[in-house]
């Protein structure tokens, strides 16, 4: 084992985290290693100076403010993945245009193989042919006839 290994394993080595086979490996090389053995001893020896030291119960209800704290705290991000939420914009101008397109075909009865009366009748009024250039009761209208009296 390498210096670089042995260090990265001090720690957990010190917390009980290590199996067996690497407990042996690191011990032999903090054995014939004197900088490592001197790391394991620093380490080892803040690990028991934290360990001697008293504990203190937390102050009642502790726990529930802290808890609360961070229910209150507002989320970060959202909820929704941005990938998805760029397809569903996408989805629903697309749906809004079958939705143009259903509905034109309706109005215009281009959809509809049969004829009926008075569909042909609802596509005829909206269609710009209905509109005269002065329609009949308009001012219009009265205009040109009275115009086409004088002439
Ligand atoms: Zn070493």
């Amino acid at each position: 084992m390498r210096c670089f290994s042995a260090r990265k394993r001090i720690s957990p080595f010190i917390d009980g985290e290590l199996r067996p086979g690497e407990v042996k490996v690191l011990e032999a090389h903090l054995a014939g290693c004197p900088n490592c053995a001197a790391i394991f001893d620093e380490m080892a020896g803040a690990r028991s100076l934290f360990a001697g030291l008293e504990r203190f119960p937390a102050p009642h209800g502790f726990s529930t403010r802290v808890m609360a704290a961070i229910q209150e705290q507002p989320e970060v991000g959202t909820r929704w993945n941005p990938v998805f939420a760029r397809f569903a914009g996408a989805a629903a101008l697309a749906l809004a245009i079958a939705a143009g397109i259903f509905s034109g075909g309706i109005l215009t009865g281009a959809l509809g193989p049969r004829h009926d009366p008075a569909k042909e009748t609802v596509v005829a009024s909206l269609s710009l042919d209905v509109f005269e250039a002065s329609p009949p009761e308009s001012l219009g209208k009265a205009y040109l006839a009275s115009t086409k009296e004088n002439r």
